[in-house]
């Protein structure tokens, strides 16, 4: 039955955090897998969370089926969380199905996109997370690339992103990432936001936010100015939400996806759709992390301390990007390093070639992905230097 199937080669990042595992050497650093860190390398659940968990499992009196669009209070919150004061306002022209963390409502986004219209292209960016084209385009839609970043000025090449959404048909659909885009770590600033809302608006084109790490760039609001802007402007939006990282329930597997449809008709329709999906696929969403989540949201004592703690975490980040570029300045005066610190979230391009992405994991031990992404959460006041006479190193291997 199975015997034609052939071993296939490991996932790109996952296979870096095995290849981590294996290696023996006591100075390695993983710097791949996108978890965040603390200061003594762990993943830590919130206090917030774990109160909430406390909380969840005692009042739960049974574990009966949910319903495949999931936990109510967990869609209504999470929506809310995003869009703000804005999600009332939409409120009816929203379809929100519960999802299995975000890649989750990727898929699910992919599915229905397919669905309702089978020719549609969905334009991601490049370079873009290493899932996103294989989740995606396995549910059949098509995928093109637009052009996203500059390796020379580390920054957007905001001018050929913009050109190309300019000349996209009506219905073809964006994906756009809500913020610390993975894997460069920059983001379209707020004028650049705006320049978009007004040519997707003027294509008819649809924007679909992936949205991963809200909080984690500057803070909880700031992070979605530029998806608020866009729902307040366009008739039809899909948003994909991840509770992995913000609210440390990777495992959980939490996740939204928000469907803004040009009327209330469309969005029941819609729900409907989304149901149907998930009850082929997987039946129902797993409930704890969405349950989880809705009380953290629903708790003002336990929301304020999650936020202090999401808040510690953009602090530390920072620092550390602020460490790292020191500490390779230091190194190599006659290189500006300076971009580090401007970019926002848990990942920047190293900006190696692909022979300096070898070395760096095989012969300094330091683990990356085939990209050159780093996962600065994984920087620490312990390896620093070691990360920094590492990337030294291997700058010009070609
Ligand atoms: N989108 C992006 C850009 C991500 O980086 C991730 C997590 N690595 C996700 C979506 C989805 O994460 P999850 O399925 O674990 O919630």
């Amino acid at each position: 039955m199975f015997g034609n199937l052939e071993t296939l080669p490991p996932d790109p990042i996952l296979g870096v955090t095995a290849a981590f595992r294996a290696d023996p050497d006591p100075a390695k650093v993983d710097l791949g897998v996108g978890v965040y860190r603390d200061e003594a390398g762990n993943t830590p659940v919130p206090v917030a969370v774990r109160e909430a968990e406390r909380r969840v499992l005692a009042a739960q009196a049974s574990k009966t089926y949910v319903g495949p669009l999931g936990n109510a209070e967990f869609n209504e919150r999470i929506v809310e969380l995003a869009l703000g004061g804005l999600a009332a306002t939409l409120r009816e022209r929203t379809a929100t199905i519960q999802t299995v963390g975000g890649c989750g409502a990727l898929r699910m986004a992919a599915e229905l996109l397919h669905a309702a219209s089978p020719a549609s292209v969905v334009h991601v960016s490049d370079p873009t997370w290493a899932n996103h084209e294989p989740l995606l385009g396995n549910s059949g839609i098509a995928l093109q690339r637009y052009p996203y970043y500059d390796p020379a000025t580390r920054g957007v090449d905001f001018a050929r992103m913009l050109g190309h959404i300019e000349r996209l048909p009506a219905g073809a659909v964006v994906l756009l990432h809500g913020s610390c885009h993975n894997p460069t770590g920059v983001d379209p600033g707020p004028e650049q936001w705006e320049a978009l809302a007004g040519a997707l608006e003027r294509r008819g084109v649809v924007p679909f936010v992936d949205l991963a790490y809200q909080g984690l760039g500057d803070d909880l609001e700031t992070d979605v100015a530029g998806l608020r802007l866009l729902a307040a402007r366009l008739p039809t939006l899909l948003l994909a939400i991840s509770c992995s990282k913000n609210f440390g329930l990777y495992r959980e597997r939490t996740g939204a996806l928000a469907v803004i449809a040009e009327n209330a008709a469309t969005a029941r329709a819609i729900a409907t759709h989304q149901a149907r999906i998930g009850r082929r696929m997987y039946s129902m969403p797993p409930d704890h992390g969405a349950a989880v989540a809705a009380r953290v949201l629903a708790e003002p004592e336990l929301r304020r301390s999650w936020q202090e703690e999401i808040a510690a975490m953009v602090r530390r980040m920072k620092a550390l990007r602020a460490l790292l570029a020191g500490r390779l300045a230091a190194r190599r005066p006659d290189l500006d390093f300076s971009w580090l610190t401007g970019q926002r979230g848990m990942f920047s391009l190293l900006g190696l070639a692909p022979a300096g992405i070898r070395a760096l994991c095989a012969e300094e031990h330091v683990y990356v992905p085939p990209d050159g992404r780093i996962n600065v959460a994984g920087v620490s006041d312990a390896n620093v230097d070691r990360v920094a006479d590492a990337i030294v190193r291997v700058l010009e291997r070609r």
